[in-house]
């Protein structure tokens, strides 16, 4: 086992668990009802190990919508299906500085990376354009979703239809940042923008819970191999290149200083769910909606912070 003593590890992400718990920090997201409604004092915790080991405790099997997490699958998706070298000459990798939601492209008039919104429609258009153009919308859909479920070891995903209704009614941001890169021509010809705002709108609505997204997370941590089923999802280079833009640009405006402190790669959604690798070691889900300032879980980094401490996960840590 890659944990050989599976039982004093639980011991300590129960410890770290209910640590986190008693914090009461941030805020729910407050642009949807939906969102704002979440309990606060929902948090769960989900392990689970290149070998299939498990652990869950808290509330690990409400389902949240995926919100910002869906974006390292899509890019995933679109690197597995399109390989990297169509997928960034649309899309860049240098993390933007800026908040998730920035009205801004890098210097090539391309979204500055897949982890922000501009480059995670803008990767739903090539998703949509490129990939099986014959696709309607609704095959399109099924079939994104699937690939989802074989990354989580064909565990159903959800989707939440009032999320998503919500999502497209309060979008004014997302549909400038739309509009703004049709203007500069940042999408495959034949693009159709309205579709393409519907299926991002769809893919952050998608629902699962924190014992599902931690096999997402496991599949990342083992090269694209499920851990469940033995599956080979994703090839180790498309991994690669998830987990290096997961690790520079996965945690919003914050991403510098958590590639810093934790040394992981990760992405948060404003639902408050944390998708964390330790490569070659495990995947772990956190889930908790209330936000700091930057749009980023409090229990969940608190829980990262306390898991550097305890083990020696960060990137440079056994240097
Ligand atoms: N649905 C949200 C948006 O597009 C997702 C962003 C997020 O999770 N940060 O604004």
């Amino acid at each position: 086992f890659v944990i050989p003593d599976f039982q004093d590890f639980i011991k300590d992400i129960e410890e770290m668990y209910w640590a986190a718990k008693s914090n009461t920090d941030g805020k729910n997201a407050s642009y949807i009802p939906q969102l704002t409604r979440a309990s606060p004092e929902s948090w769960g915790v989900s392990v689970c190990t290149i070998d299939g080991q498990r652990f869950s405790i808290g509330d690990v099997t409400v389902p949240f919508t995926l919100q910002s997490c869906s974006k390292p699958l899509t890019y995933a998706m679109a690197l597995e299906t399109l390989g990297p070298d169509v997928v960034h000459n649309y899309v860049g990798t240098e993390p933007s500085g800026r908040n998730f939601n920035e009205l801004i492209l890098d210097y090539n008039m391309k979204p500055h990376n897949p982890m922000i919104n501009a480059g995670a429609i803008l990767v739903c258009s090539l998703l949509k354009t490129l990939d099986k153009p014959e696709m309607t919308l609704a095959e399109k859909f099924d079939y994104v979703m699937s690939f989802f479920s074989r990354l989580a070891g064909n565990e159903v995903l959800g989707f939440n239809n009032a999320v998503f209704l919500s999502e497209r009614e309060a979008a004014d941001r997302n549909y400038a940042l739309g509009f703004y890169m049709r203007e500069h021509k940042c999408y495959p010809e034949k693009t159709n923008l309205r579709e393409c705002m519907d299926f991002y709108f769809q893919c952050c609505s998608m629902e699962a819970n924190c014992d599902i997204m931690s096999i997402m997370a496991a599949t990342l941590a083992n090269g694209g191999i499920c851990p469940i089923t033995d599956e080979k999802v994703l090839r180790p280079d498309s991994v690669r290149n998830v987990l290096s833009l997961m690790h520079s640009c996965g945690m919003y405006d914050y991403s510098g200083q958590f590639a810093f402190k934790v040394g992981l790669p990760a992405k948060s959604g404003v639902s408050g769910a944390m998708l964390i690798v330790v490569p070659n070691v495990m995947g772990i889900c956190t889930w908790s909606p209330p936000l700091d300032p930057l749009g980023n879980s409090c229990r969940g980094l608190q829980f990262c912070d306390d898991l550097i401490k305890r083990f020696n996960f960060h990137k440079y840590d056994n240097i």
